[in-house]
Parts: structure tokens; C-alpha cells; sequence
């Protein structure tokens, strides 16, 4: 029920001028709502380009998830454990090596190699983790082994890893790879204009008719909109919430994003958006800004190259980069404390395994 709440809340705020035809369509994909929003083009087309991501969606969601039985992640990573390599499929591949990259250009605060501890948290699973919480020794001994992308070697399409405990949960930014490659899809099926909205986290393609994509920014604290800004077609936007998922015990709250130097649950900042014209990077350094927090992310999104963020740390004070702050419109009656960074350099990061990614197709 919540989340149906929360697409209304999140879907665009505006689209486009009426002149033009425009098919939206909703899909339950990833266990979210996924809007899609397809403008100047008629409804059969725009239906069959969406079928298509759908399906591309389902093998994702299979093959990518790091604890349900019978995907290609879940036989990797026994396969690791074991202190064997497993053969992976291209359609595995692209994510391992954008996540070597990511993790590599976050200081490490990104890493999709430290599945074991989010585990352990009790995170994978459905439903929010109860009972007791982990041992603190165990999950300081874990992190201490320091699992990470550095430790996996990719040859071909073997990949093997010289450190038993590594385990990938691509959870930080699958759906930014996932959404890079529905847009992709959808321009190779001849779609020019379009955004595909999961639960608030997006990518844009061309133009909302003579406007720009005018968005709402997720307040994950209260399930609705901190603010709204506007997307050139190419920006994305994601925003990473750290109370969206948590376990509590004697009144403390142990959330999902973990800072993989102590193997602890971050508490200090409950909210992080980057927009950047890359899906993958920006939801990753969406995760790592959260883990770098109100006095390191500054650092963070320099050395990944992301010019647009903005953090909500527990007291609600919000901190942005003057670029930012420059294009947001704070929807929130709320009082707010607003601390700006210095101005972020406009550095283009490559990623050097991108395009091969985009070009990954899956039939
Ligand atoms: P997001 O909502 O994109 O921030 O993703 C959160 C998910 O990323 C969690 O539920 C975990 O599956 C995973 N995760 C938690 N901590 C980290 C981290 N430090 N680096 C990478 N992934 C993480
Ligand atoms: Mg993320």
C-alpha cells in the first residue's frame, strides 16, 4: 500500500505540453513501481518499447539479486565463498567491472563486495530484520577482512576473488545500471523522449515538450517530496535513503547503508541525491555520499565526479553543493538549516566500462 502512496508522490510532477502524445504506463518491477512516461510517439509503439524493458527488468531482477535462490549472483557468490571462480554471463559482467570502478573512485565507501555484511544485518531478506542483532565482534572481525571489488580479478568472463569474504550486493546501484540500460533500450527501439521513474530514482531521455522534466526529490523520512527540480533530458536523478530499510533494537535504529570501514550501519545522515547524466554513478555515489556523510562528502562526490548532491543528515539540516542549490525548489513547509559546499569542479569521471555496458543487450 505504501509504496502505491509513494509513486503518486514521486511520480513527475509535470510532464509535458498536451500538444504532444504521451503513454504512461506503471509496472511492478524490483519489487517497486516503475513509471514510464513515453512522449511523441503513438501508443502501440510506446507499449511495445516498454514491454521489452519489462522483460529486460525480470531477467535483472533474477540474475542480479544477491540472496533469492536461482540467479546467476547467488551461484557466483557460493561459488567465492567455496574459494572457487565461477564463468559469468556479459549480462553479469558489465556490473562487476562498473562496480570495481565505483567503489575504486569512492574511497572504497561504495563497495558492492561487503554482501556478507549486509547479511549479517539481517538485509536480506523481504522483510524488515528482527530479533537479535548481530554479534558487534563478529561484524568488526568481517569488516576487518576488508572484502572488496580490488580483491575480485575478472578475466574474460571468469571471476575469481583472492579474499574469501567478498560477496557482491549490487543493491547500491543496480537500479542505476538497470535504468542506463531501459533508456538505452528504448532509444535502440526508436523512442526519443521518455523518463523511467523507479519509486522516486530516474532517468531521463530528450525533452518534456518545450519544458524541461520537472521532478520531485525524495524525503525518504516522511515518504514525500523535499523538493523539485528540473532534468535536461540525459540527467537522472537518485536519491539514496537510509531510512527506508532498518532494524531496531532497545531503541536504536541500525539501517541498511553500512560504512564498510567498521562494518556498522550508517546513522549520521538519512538522505543523499546526486544527479548526474550517468545512472550507475549517480545512484553509487548517492550510497557512498551517505556513508561519507555531513563531513566527507564534499571529498566523495569530487572524486567521483558528481557536481549536483544533497545530503539530509538526522537533525534535518541539509547540506548542497552551490550547484544545486541553485537548481532545487524546496517543496517542504518545513524550517530548514541549509549549509553549502564549496562549488564542485564539473570533472567527467570515466567509467571506462560504461559503453561497453550500454551496448550489453539481453535476449
Ligand atoms: P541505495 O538505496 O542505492 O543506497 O542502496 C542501498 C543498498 O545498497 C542496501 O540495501 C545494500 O543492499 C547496499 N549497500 C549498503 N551499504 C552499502 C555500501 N556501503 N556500498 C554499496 N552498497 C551498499
Ligand atoms: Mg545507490
Amino acid at each position: 500500500m505504501k509504496k502505491y502512496m509513494v509513486l503518486l508522490m514521486f511520480a513527475v510532477l509535470s510532464a509535458c505540453t498536451q500538444a504532444e502524445p504521451e503513454y504512461r504506463e506503471t509496472r511492478y518491477i524490483f519489487g517497486t513501481l516503475v513509471e514510464f512516461i513515453i512522449r511523441g510517439e503513438d501508443e502501440a509503439k510506446a507499449k511495445r518499447a516498454i514491454a521489452a524493458v519489462d522483460r529486460d527488468f525480470q531477467r535483472m531482477h533474477k540474475d542480479w539479486h544477491a540472496w533469492k535462490p536461482g540467479g546467476e549472483l547467488v551461484a557466483l557468490n557460493k561459488a567465492l565463498a567455496h574459494g572457487e571462480g565461477m564463468r559469468v554471463s556479459p549480462f553479469v559482467l558489465p556490473l562487476l567491472k562498473q562496480g570495481k570502478v565505483l567503489e575504486a573512485k569512492s574511497g572504497g565507501l561504495f563497495n558492492p563486495a561487503i554482501g556478507a555484511l549486509i547479511g549479517a544485518w539481517g538485509f536480506h531478506s523481504d522483510e524488515l530484520p528482527t530479533g537479535a542483532l548481530p554479534n558487534f565482534d563478529d561484524v568488526h572481525a568481517l569488516a576487518a577482512r576488508h572484502p572488496s571489488m580490488a580483491d575480485v580479478s575478472i578475466s574474460g568472463d571468469m571471476v575469481t576473488s583472492r579474499n574469501s569474504t567478498v560477496q557482491f550486493d549490487f543493491g547500491g546501484f543496480a537500479k542505476g545500471v538497470a535504468l542506463d540500460m531501459a533508456v538505452e533500450k528504448l532509444k535502440s527501439l526508436g523512442i526519443t523522449h521518455a523518463i523511467v521513474n523507479a519509486g522516486g530514482d530516474l532517468n531521463t531521455l530528450g525533452s518534456a515538450g518545450e519544458r524541461l522534466w520537472n521532478v520531485g526529490i525524495r524525503d525518504p523520512r516522511d515518504w514525500g517530496v523535499i523538493a523539485s527540480v528540473q532534468l535536461q533530458g540525459g540527467e537522472n536523478l537518485y536519491t539514496s535513503g537510509n531510512y527506508e530499510r532498518f532494524r531496531e533494537a532497545d531503541g536504536i535504529r541500525y539501517a541498511h547503508i553500512i560504512d564498510p570501514r567498521t562494518g556498522m550501519p550508517v546513522d549520521h545522515t538519512v538522505s543523499a541525491s546526486v544527479i548526474h547524466e550517468n545512472g550507475a554513478l549517480a545512484d553509487a555515489a548517492a550510497t557512498a555520499l551517505i556513508v561519507a556523510g555531513p563531513k566527507n562528502w564534499v571529498e566523495v562526490a569530487e572524486a567521483m565526479g558528481v557536481q549536483y548532491a544533497m545530503l539530509v543528515d538526522k537533525q534535518g539540516t541539509v547540506y548542497a553543493s552551490p550547484e544545486m542549490l541553485a537548481r532545487v525548489k524546496f517543496e517542504t513547509d518545513k524550517k530548514l538549516t541549509i549549509v553549502q559546499s564549496r562549488p564542485l569542479s564539473d570533472k567527467i569521471i570515466e567509467l571506462s566500462h560504461s559503453r561497453q555496458n550500454k551496448m550489453t543487450s539481453m535476449h
